[in-house]
């Protein structure tokens, strides 16, 4: 069997060790005598593994008493509708736009809310192609906000904002932190509402985690579907309906992998790391690799960068599938390529990753 290296975006290279675990325990869990996939959601024992990512979880993120922890579904796209649903209220919300999935939420934003102009845009860069963040004299804040909505870490575009550039604004901040969740310590109490689909640093696709303040519970309007009030979620548990239950399984099983890392300390050691190589590798390659973000927000998750010779896109390409290394083909909207580097993409499949650019580099240059 050979695994190949793997820079998808999403879904994702998971751990190799989770996946064993999984495969070990796929026909027979812990005796049981049937997988995960194959027992009740109510039982003792997914109960028992629902309740123990949560405490992982808890640990990891260092989450504080006051939150809730949803397993849901829909994926974060279900998110960009969900969160104005619950939190509106009749009041308007603030986007920051800074790539194509803030832009994606905003635009979803406005389709749910009943008057789509109390969706408003705070900042955008789009005319600076998202490659930087917006300074503070660009951010227009309405202080009576509902919520001021971010997504820290950009996918397409390879923006990321560190959790310590951001401000308390008085509001509270909702932010899609799908592509780089877990990657490294963050202050969960300057946020309201934390979302994230599964399927990078997580587990399987299919799951979404929200991590919501209780203060920001029970605001929906009674006609929302029950399954999308987070309410209605937390007070069962995530358990009105059948949860995806192999992926919260996963999840949990990717959450203890990540403790054995060190926590997120640990992983965002190695996660500097690999980001610390890759640039380092394009910036000296004296263009002939490119990465066209400002340095002070170069994504740690997902690093595009284009050839200086577009023609020699499709043989970089060819010859990374043939060397083993996959999914580095860019995002059609910006092209080029793009190595997604998730917390399961080890600082070895980085250095493979360098040496074949640096190769290749030399032989095309
Ligand atoms: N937000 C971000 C930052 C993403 O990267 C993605 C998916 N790549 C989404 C939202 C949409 O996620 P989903 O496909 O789970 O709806």
């Amino acid at each position: 069997m050979s695994r190949v290296w793997n820079f998808s975006a999403g879904p994702a290279a998971l751990p190799e060790e989770v996946l064993r675990q999984a495969r070990e325990e796929m026909l027979d869990w812990h005796g049981v005598g049937c997988s995960v996939m194959e027992m009740s959601h109510r039982g003792k024992e997914f109960t028992g593994i629902i309740e123990q990512a949560e405490a992982d979880l808890r640990e990891l993120m260092a989450i504080p008493p006051g939150y809730e922890v949803l397993f849901l579904q829909g994926g974060a796209t279900l998110q960009f509708a969900q969160v104005p649903m619950n939190l509106l209220a009749g009041r308007s919300a603030d986007y920051i736009v800074t790539g194509s999935w803030s832009k994606k939420a905003f635009s979803e934003a406005r389709r749910v809310a009943a008057s789509p102009g109390t969706v408003r845009c705070a900042a955008t860069t789009e005319a600076s192609n998202f490659t930087r963040l917006p300074v503070a004299d660009e951010i227009r804040l309405d202080p009576f906000a509902a919520y001021l909505h971010l997504c820290t870490n950009e996918t397409i575009h390879g923006v990321e904002i560190s959790a310590e550039r951001i401000a308390d604004t008085g509001v509270p901040l909702v932010a899609d932190m799908s592509s780089h969740i877990l990657s490294r310590p963050v202050a969960v109490e300057k946020f309201g509402l934390i979302y994230a689909g599964a399927q990078k640093n997580i587990g399987p696709s299919g799951l979404t985690l929200v991590i919501v303040h209780r203060d920001l519970l029970g605001m929906a309007p009674l006609a929302i579907p029950s399954v999308m009030d987070y309410a209605v979620m937390a007070e069962h548990g995530s358990l009105l309906n059948t949860p995806p239950t192999y992926g919260i399984y996963v999840a949990g099983l990717v959450f203890q992998w990540l403790k054995r890392q060190g926590g997120l300390e640990g992983i965002a050691a190695v996660n500097a790391e690999k980001g610390r190589i890759l640039y380092g590798c394009i910036d000296a390659s004296a263009g002939f690799y490119a990465n066209p973000v400002d340095p002070d927000c170069r994504s740690l998750m997902n690093v595009p960068f284009t050839l200086a010779d577009p023609r020699l896109d499709a043989g970089f390409l060819a010859e990374a599938k043939a060397a083993g290394l996959v999914s580095l083909k860019g995002h059609k909207s910006v092209g080029g390529m793009r190595a997604s580097i998730y917390n399961a993409v080890s600082l070895q499949g980085v250095q493979v990753l360098v040496d074949f650019m640096n190769d290749f580099a030399k032989r095309n240059g």
